[in-house]
């Protein structure tokens, strides 16, 4: 870092961010070993039918576990992933992934059932994800709906007429695309009706206090009805007590995802949740 003092650049060694690319670097490192080395897992979390509870889809959520049990959560390596590119083999990683449990689902009697995968806006304008989709699916004998998208609002606004190139060849292909943390991006709602979607997904920092704060009412409200308008589902994230589920089946949301309803687990674990609420009616 330069900085000018009594006329003379004086150069500085700036160890605290130098420290933070040596550790960035090493992450990236163990990241290469760990999708080498098949060590990521992938979680499942319920998306239900706000009326009746019942299961509508599954949403992919990426784990990394370590030795001592712990996990790394997404948030702390998806954006290096971003940065370094490495999310191409890791998203391909997820979507392969996500279509083997599409398999076990289907097995299990759920071939209803999709499942919401989560992708980042590096896949969206540097892979071809359609054809990653697709044939993941085929592979497993599985329709190419059984696997969903999720992309995030901001995702879609680094290059909006792309965007909607994909957007359109995914809608073709049978593959379900719903715009992840709705409200917190900048689209406009001219922009919105241009796209391919099936459903928005409005971010937990609305639904969190929506019955008891006006503001967060008036925003949810907003967006149910834009969503609605342009023929959209639309799926409340986060929803974690009795009041803000009943906010939103009181207010018509249509899908409801939150630790009240499922927190995300392990295919398995969610299979016989599942069986245990279909058996008990
Ligand atoms: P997201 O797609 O919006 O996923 C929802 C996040 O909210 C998940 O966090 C989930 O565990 C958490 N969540 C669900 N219900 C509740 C709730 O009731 N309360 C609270 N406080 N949180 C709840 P997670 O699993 O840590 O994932 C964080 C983000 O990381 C995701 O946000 C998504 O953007 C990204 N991510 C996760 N998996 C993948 C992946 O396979 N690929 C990509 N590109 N991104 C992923
Ligand atoms: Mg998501
Ligand atoms: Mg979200
Ligand atoms: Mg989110």
């Amino acid at each position: 870092h330069a900085a000018r003092e009594n006329g003379v650049v004086v150069l500085r060694f700036d160890h605290a961010l130098a420290q933070r690319h040596a550790d960035r670097l090493q992450l990236a490192g163990r990241i290469h070993l760990a999708i080498e080395r098949d060590e990521f897992e992938l979680y499942f979390q319920p998306i239900r039918h706000a009326a009746d509870g019942s299961p509508a889809a599954l949403e992919a959520l990426l784990r990394w576990p370590q030795p001592d049990g712990s996990f790394i959560p997404p948030s702390d390596f998806i954006q290096l992933c971003e940065d370094t590119g490495q999310i191409i083999a890791l998203g391909r990683w997820v979507i392969r992934a996500a279509a083997h449990a599409g398999r076990v689902l289907a097995d299990n009697g759920w071939a209803g059932l999709p499942i919401a995968v989560n992708v980042s806006a590096v896949q969206l304008f540097n892979s071809d994800l359609v054809g990653e989709f697709t044939r993941a699916a085929e592979a497993l004998g599985l329709p190419p709906g059984a696997l969903q998208m999720e992309l995030t609002e901001s995702s879609l606004m680094r290059n909006p007429a792309q965007a909607m190139q994909v957007l359109e060849s995914l809608s073709a292909s049978g593959i379900a695309v719903a715009l992840d943390d709705f409200g917190t991006g900048f689209s406009s709602m001219s922009y919105l009706q241009h796209l391919a979607l099936d459903s928005l997904k409005i971010d937990r920092a609305f639904v969190a206090d929506v019955e008891r704060n006006p503001r967060n009412a008036a925003i949810c409200r907003a967006l149910l009805s834009l969503g609605h308008s342009m023929g959209l589902v639309v799926i409340g994230e986060g929803v974690e007590t009795e009041g803000q589920l009943d906010w939103l089946v009181a207010h018509g949301c249509d899908h409801v995802q939150g630790y009240l309803l499922g927190r995300p687990m392990p295919l398995r674990e969610l299979l016989a949740l599942l069986a245990l609420a279909r058996d008990s009616g």
